[in-house]
């Protein structure tokens, strides 16, 4: 229930964020209208550039914020966000185009007005930001590259907005508007400096050491991690954290990683990462003594926030690792509750954590059911890959009242969850976490 009324507070203030600025402009004495499409195209322009404004505040991981939702939701929301402000802003200038041309002056850069050539080129900012954001994969920008272009192109096109705003001057020019046109737009600028400064500062000054790096079966490998000098990260089993390495924490060279250890044991953080590109490759040269530093813990992909008298985890390759954090939390606390691990992998050489997982079955009520998708000869257990009649096997009778908690490979995360929906659990009761953000 708490976790609802925040998510409603949270929507609320997100409303308020959008529309307060709009309706600040519509209070107290308005400029003469110029007919309904002159209105419409002010009204949208300055909603688009609102929520432009407050789109650094869904990305800027405020824990609360970010707690009743999980952060995958919230940068889905961002996304559409987006391209919704997008649109907002561009018809805004489409409309002017189309129905007062005069107002807009000649497209040249060199002839227009200078706050009209700001105008232009901010939308053209947000819609390169919009397009390769969308289209990163197809167009084959690296995700580092990308990261930086979106934090320029975002920050440069709402300067440039805020710049356009200020010259046209139309709207905000009476003596109480423009002070809080000010406050609104020094907000967004605050937010940027709170995300890319103040919060790197403040990891900065909490650092973690790298104690153990150990390899697991494939590529991949566990890297521990020991707080220097403070009290660590309280984190739910299941929750991950954006883990550098080799990089200062100002230059956004940050991976999201589930926390694969016990969340009874804060002291000593390990990270399970496959080797999959760029950053993941070079995980196998990190030695113990290396500073690493840590933002979170994020995400809702919890058993501690899903109270049910039993759980069903389904887990694909190193999608293990949260579900291994829970099961190694569980173990911990002694609970005594059934649970069932459906663990698929390729072959019988690529299970992490096999003789982890065989140990934890000596503390906990847990059954492991490994489904292998090239099962070496002579295998008796589960094979192909996991379906609606493997699960109408093998869940308990009591399924309506479990948990589930998925994570893995895209393709097996959607095949699984048809499987559940077709055996008529409950879509709220499957919590999945994707390996994947944008
Ligand atoms: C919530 C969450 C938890 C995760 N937990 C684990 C885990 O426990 N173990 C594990 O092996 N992997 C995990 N991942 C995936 C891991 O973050 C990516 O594999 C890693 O960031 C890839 O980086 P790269 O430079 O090696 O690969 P690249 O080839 O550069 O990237 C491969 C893909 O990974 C994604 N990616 C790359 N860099 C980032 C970044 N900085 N932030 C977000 N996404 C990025 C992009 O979609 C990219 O296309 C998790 C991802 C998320 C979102």
């Amino acid at each position: 229930m708490t976790t609802v009324f925040s998510g409603i507070l949270w929507i609320g203030i997100y409303l308020a964020l959008v529309l307060a600025p709009l309706l600040v402009l519509l209070v107290g004495p308005v400029p003469p209208g110029s007919g309904f499409w002159w209105d419409l195209s002010m009204a949208i322009g300055f909603a688009g550039l609102a929520m432009l404004g407050v789109q650094f505040l869904l990305t800027a991981r405020f824990q609360r914020a970010s707690a009743p939702f999980g952060l995958d939701i919230l940068y889905y929301f961002h996304r559409y966000m987006a391209v919704f402000a997008l649109v907002l802003v561009f018809s805004h200038y489409l409309i002017l185009r189309v129905v007062h041309p005069a107002a807009l002056g000649v497209l040249s850069p060199f002839e227009a007005p200078w706050y009209m050539t700001l105008g232009r080129t901010a939308l053209l900012c947000f819609a390169v930001v919009v397009v390769t954001s969308i289209w990163r994969k197809p167009l084959r920008i690296p995700y580092e590259a990308w990261r930086i272009e979106h934090v320029l192109l975002t920050l440069g096109g709402l300067l440039l907005a805020i710049g356009h705003v200020k010259g046209v001057n139309y709207y905000i020019n009476t003596p109480w508007k423009r002070p809080i046109w000010i406050a609104f737009m020094l907000f967004w600028v605050l937010l940027v400096v709170y995300v890319r400064v103040i919060k790197p500062w403040r990891m900065q000054r909490k650092p973690y050491r790298v104690v153990d790096v150990i390899k697991e079966r494939h590529r991949s490998w566990t890297i521990a991690v020991q707080p220097v000098g403070h009290a660590g990260l309280r984190f739910l089993p299941g929750q991950f954290a954006w883990l550098t390495l080799r990089a200062s924490p100002y230059a956004l060279k940050e991976h999201p990683f589930s926390i694969s250890s016990s969340a009874e044991r804060p002291n000593r953080l390990e990270f399970t990462i496959k080797d999959r590109g760029d950053f993941t490759r070079t995980v196998h040269t990190i030695t113990p003594g290396e500073i690493a530093y840590l933002d979170g813990p994020y995400g809702a992909f919890s058993v501690d926030r899903a109270e049910a008298p039993g759980y069903v985890f389904l887990a694909g390759g190193v999608g293990i690792a949260p579900i291994m954090g829970t099961l190694r939390t569980l173990a911990d606390r002694h609970d005594s509750r059934p649970l069932l691990l459906v663990y698929a992998n390729n072959r019988w050489e690529d299970v992490i954590f096999r003789e982890a997982l065989e140990d934890l079955k000596s503390h906990l009520s847990l059954r492991i059911v490994h489904v292998l998708a090239e099962p070496p000869e002579g295998w008796v257990g589960e094979r192909g890959f996991v379906t609606a009649a493997m699960l109408e096997r093998l869940l308990p009778d009591n399924r309506q009242q479990l948990e589930y908690f998925l994570c893995g490979p895209k393709p097996m995360t959607q095949a699984v969850e048809h499987a559940l929906h077709a055996l008529g659990i409950r879509m709220g009761r499957v919590h999945t976490e994707l390996f994947d953000m944008v």
